[in-house]
């Protein structure tokens, strides 16, 4: 696996392996890799011919509060991981490399970025999509792979694509959870072992809801759904409810009742410092 920190060489291999014919993949990431990761990554494997894992702690979506300084970081163990699944070229470039002396331009999806995240996490999604269309401008991947796990931040990037023409397929991967349930993140080694079992909750209040929509035959009361989920939410002493929201997946529009294909959505800080996110789709 090459590991490639400019972008004048990145391209030079990617134009190399283009002229042989190869189908390219990008799996773009901030590094400290757990099985999601990895998931994408052999997805992307296992679809295309060469795979290029991006590894960018990206500053512009992190808010001025927020955790860039002791984002964590294990940059031997992730090359290590990212050999391990057959990528062929790991992309990590300085921030300097990306955003040159002078940057000035944004790329904003002004819809789909205003509500749960956005409005927690206000720059959030322009720092993303601004990065994304980036890396699809310096690669021309012909798949590029995201999770689940970041669902408005996928459907942000279906969106991006669509708009400004790039020719990706944009393929998104199930959310990769630990075996107690809790969705994976490179921000839980931020976690105690008492603070993992403590933000199980919202998985659990994710699954009521979606146990209910199973079992109730009617199309479910949206209000009522979320209710039940939001109290277990409340009880407990350590997290706070960032949101909690059922949503039409395509336009991200919050719903009245659960019908076609709508997922639930939330975020919660634990102990007031870590915040994490987490869905269900919610259809069978
Ligand atoms: P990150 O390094 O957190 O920016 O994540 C890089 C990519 O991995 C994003 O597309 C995430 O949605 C995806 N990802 C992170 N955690 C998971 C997970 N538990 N399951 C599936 N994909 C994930």
């Amino acid at each position: 696996m090459r590991i490639v920190r400019s972008i004048t060489e990145t391209r030079e291999i990617v134009s190399g392996w283009r002229q042989r014919g190869h189908i390219i993949g990008l799996v773009p990431t901030m590094g400290f890799f757990h099985q999601g990761h990895l998931e994408l990554m052999r997805m992307s494997v296992g679809t295309t011919d060469k795979t290029i894992v991006s590894l960018f702690v990206n500053p512009t979506q992190f808010g001025a509060e927020e955790d860039l300084d002791v984002y964590p970081r294990d940059f031997e163990g992730d090359c290590d991981k990212a050999r391990g699944c057959g990528a062929d070229l790991m992309f990590c470039p300085e921030p300097g490399e990306i955003y040159r002396p002078g940057h000035q331009t944004e790329v904003s999806v002004a819809g789909l970025a205003e509500g749960m995240c956005g409005l927690d996490r206000p720059g959030h999604f322009t720092g993303v999509a601004t990065v994304v269309a980036k890396l699809f401008n310096i690669i021309h991947p012909d798949y590029a792979f995201f999770g689940e796990k970041d669902f408005q931040q996928l459907q942000i990037i279906r969106q991006l694509t669509k708009d400004l023409n790039f020719s990706v397929s944009i393929v998104g991967v199930p959310i990769v959870r630990e075996d107690n349930g809790l969705a994976m993140s490179s921000r839980n080694s931020y976690l105690s072992e008492s603070e993992r079992q403590d933000a199980l909750v919202l998985h659990q209040a994710l699954q009521l809801i979606w146990r209910r929509v199973q079992k109730e035959k009617d199309a479910a009361d949206v209000d009522d759904l979320r209710a039940q989920a939001v109290a277990l939410i409340e009880k407990s002493s350590f997290c706070t409810l960032e949101y909690l929201t059922i949503v039409d997946e395509q336009s991200l529009h919050e719903v009245s009742q659960v019908r076609g294909r709508c997922r639930v959505l939330g975020a919660i800080r634990v102990s007031q410092r870590i915040r994490l996110i987490d869905n269900i789709a919610l259809y069978r």
